[in-house]
Parts: structure tokens; C-alpha cells; sequence
């Protein structure tokens, strides 16, 4: 078997113009969907991450800005940026790029995440939009996991029923690829670095996401045949080439559908993010006609 590769570039480009048409349809009705992204310190990777956004919330009709700030920043003027961003009515989306810099130590991190108004917590970091999910009431969901299920949806997977094994429990990925799963009704099982016996887990699992950070860790031997298979991971291997944490090309004979890295689950979180941005603009306007707003996602999205 060889597995039908998942062509997240191409799932994205469709996803950026449906949002483009969102951001269209709000902006005829007095409101341009607005992103602020804070950028604290000199992180090479995260200047870059930044101004790919910029670049794409730009290309889809969102207005984009990017407050920049030095390494030396306090926590107390990230908080007053924050506040600030907070209370504008022209920001629907707020992005704290992390890592932030040693000058904020790690309770500070977790506090300005938090103190992001839940509703503009477009990256759903955000313990408020973490426990709707949990709750089966989904509000604003983390972006990369969000692009797993849209994958996996593409793929023509049918998750109700099914046994999902996703390894790695970040709240950023693991944690609530596990709950949207489960939300698909799934049968949800989460490995993580205590786990024992990793390849048995993955081995009776239709749907595998791994999401870890750790070059080609799942083999190709692990995965049953057929399954469906998501790699997030971002990872340099021993000769400084991008790799995923599942081994590609032992996968790729095995499996029924399966990501590339580069371009599967990377491509779809900036497009996530974007139409995060146009969910959160629409729900804090709902002046702009609940009806019409609503018509702008189908019905099982909500
Ligand atoms: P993290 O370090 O926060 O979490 C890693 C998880 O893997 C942990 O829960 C840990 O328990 C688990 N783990 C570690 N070693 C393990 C092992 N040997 N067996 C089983 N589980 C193990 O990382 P993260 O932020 O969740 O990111 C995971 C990977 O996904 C990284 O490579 C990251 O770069 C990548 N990533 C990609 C995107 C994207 O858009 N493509 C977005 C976010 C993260």
C-alpha cells in the first residue's frame, strides 16, 4: 500500500480563500477582522513566524499589526499593551508570540496569556477556551489542532467510532487535538514521555497524531495498515533537514493517508489562525446580524 499524502498547502490555499470571502462579507458590513500579534525580543524563528502571518492575515483581507518590543520588555508593559488591546474595538484577534524573552519569567508568561480577553484569544491558548473545549462547548480552538481535524476530514476519515491514538499532551497541540477527537467521537487514547509501550498503543490505532518533536520516532512497523496518519512535528535530523516525528518514508508503504513534512499540519495553522480571526470578529459584532454571520459557517461548525 502506498498511503495517500494529505496536501496540507493545498487544503490551506481553499481555507484562506474561504476566509478571504468571510473577511469580505464582514468588512461590507463595517467590519475589517483585525489581528495585533506582540512580538517580544530578537527569536530569529519567531520574527519569521510573525511576518508570515502578517503576510498571510494581509493577503485575506485582515488587518494586521505587530507590536514589537525590546528584550529588556517588563511584564507590566506587556499587561498595559494587552489591556489596550483588549478594550479596541478594531482588534478581534490577540497573538502573544511565544517563546517571550527570559526578562518575563514563567508565572508572568501564563499570567499575560490569561489575561488575553478569551473572546480575541485567537491561538485558544487561552485556559477559558482550553476548558469550553473540554466541556464539548468549543469556543475559540487552538490552530494546529483545528488544522489536524481539517486534514482528517479532507482525507475522508470517519472518526465516529474509530481508536485515535495522538501522542505528545501540550496544551498548545496534544491536549486538544485529544478533546476535538473525542468530540468527533472517537475512542481517544493520549501517549505522552511516561507512556510505556508507545508502538503497541500506536499499533491498534486507525488514527495516529504525533505531535512530540521528536525526529521519526514512530516507525513504520507501528502504524496499522491503513491508517490514517497526522505529523506535526517540526523537527532537524542529524544532516539539518526538516523532518516530522513519524518516519516517512516507512510510513508512507503503510499507512491509508499520511501528512508530509514540510507542507501538511504546517500551511493549515496559519489558516486557522486567520479564520480565527474572522469567528472572533463575527462574534463580537453581533450587531453585523446573527443570522448572516451564522450563514457564514455551516451549521455542524458552530
Ligand atoms: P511540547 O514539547 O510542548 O510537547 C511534547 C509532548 O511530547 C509532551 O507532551 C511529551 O510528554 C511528549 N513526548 C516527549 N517525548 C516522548 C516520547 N518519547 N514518547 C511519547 N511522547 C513523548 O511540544 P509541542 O508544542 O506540543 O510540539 C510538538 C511538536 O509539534 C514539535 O515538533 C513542534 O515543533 C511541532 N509543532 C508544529 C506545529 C505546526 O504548525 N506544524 C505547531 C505546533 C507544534
Amino acid at each position: 500500500m502506498t498511503a495517500r499524502l494529505l496536501d496540507g498547502r493545498a487544503l490551506a490555499r481553499q481555507v484562506r480563500s474561504e476566509v478571504a470571502q468571510q473577511a469580505a462579507t464582514l468588512a461590507q458590513r463595517g467590519v475589517v477582522p483585525g489581528l495585533a500579534v506582540i512580538l517580544a525580543g530578537d527569536d530569529g524563528a519567531s520574527a519569521i513566524y510573525v511576518k508570515n502571518k502578517e503576510k498571510a492575515a494581509a493577503e485575506v483581507g485582515i488587518a494586521g499589526q505587530v507590536l514589537r518590543f525590546p528584550a529588556t520588555v517588563s511584564a507590566a508593559e506587556l499587561s498595559a499593551c494587552i489591556a489596550r488591546l483588549n478594550a479596541d474595538p478594531a482588534v478581534h484577534g490577540i497573538l502573544v508570540q511565544l517563546p517571550l524573552p527570559s526578562s518575563i519569567a514563567p508565572a508572568e508568561a501564563r499570567a499575560l496569556l490569561e489575561q488575553v480577553d478569551p473572546r480575541k484569544d485567537v491561538d485558544g491558548f487561552h485556559p477559558a477556551n482550553l476548558g469550553r473545549l473540554a466541556a464539548g462547548d468549543p469556543g475559540l480552538v487552538a490552530c494546529t489542532p483545528a488544522g489536524c481535524m481539517r486534514l482528517l476530514a479532507e482525507a475522508g476519515v470517519h472518526l465516529a467510532g474509530c481508536h485515535a491514538v495522538v501522542i505528545g499532551r501540550s496544551t498548545i497541540v496534544g491536549r486538544p487535538m485529544a478533546l476535538l477527537l473525542l468530540g468527533a467521537d472517537a475512542t481517544v487514547t493520549i501517549c505522552h514521555s511516561r507512556t510505556t509501550d508507545l508502538a503497541a498503543h500506536v499499533r491498534r490505532a486507525d488514527v495516529v497524531v504525533a505531535a512530540v518533536g521528536r525526529a521519526r520516532l514512530v516507525r513504520g512497523d507501528w502504524i496499522k495498515p491503513g491508517a490514517a496518519v497526522i505529523d506535526v512535528g517540526m523537527n532537524r535530523d542529524a544532516d539539518g533537514r526538516l523532518c516530522g516525528d513519524v518516519h516517512f518514508d516507512e510510513a508512507l508503504a503503510v499507512a491509508g493517508a499520511l501528512t508530509p513534512v514540510p507542507g501538511g499540519v504546517g500551511p493549515m495553522t496559519i489558516a486557522c489562525l486567520l479564520e480565527n480571526v474572522c469567528r472572533a470578529a463575527a462574534q463580537l459584532h453581533p450587531a453585523t446580524s446573527a443570522a448572516s454571520i451564522h450563514s457564514l459557517w455551516p451549521a455542524e461548525d458552530r
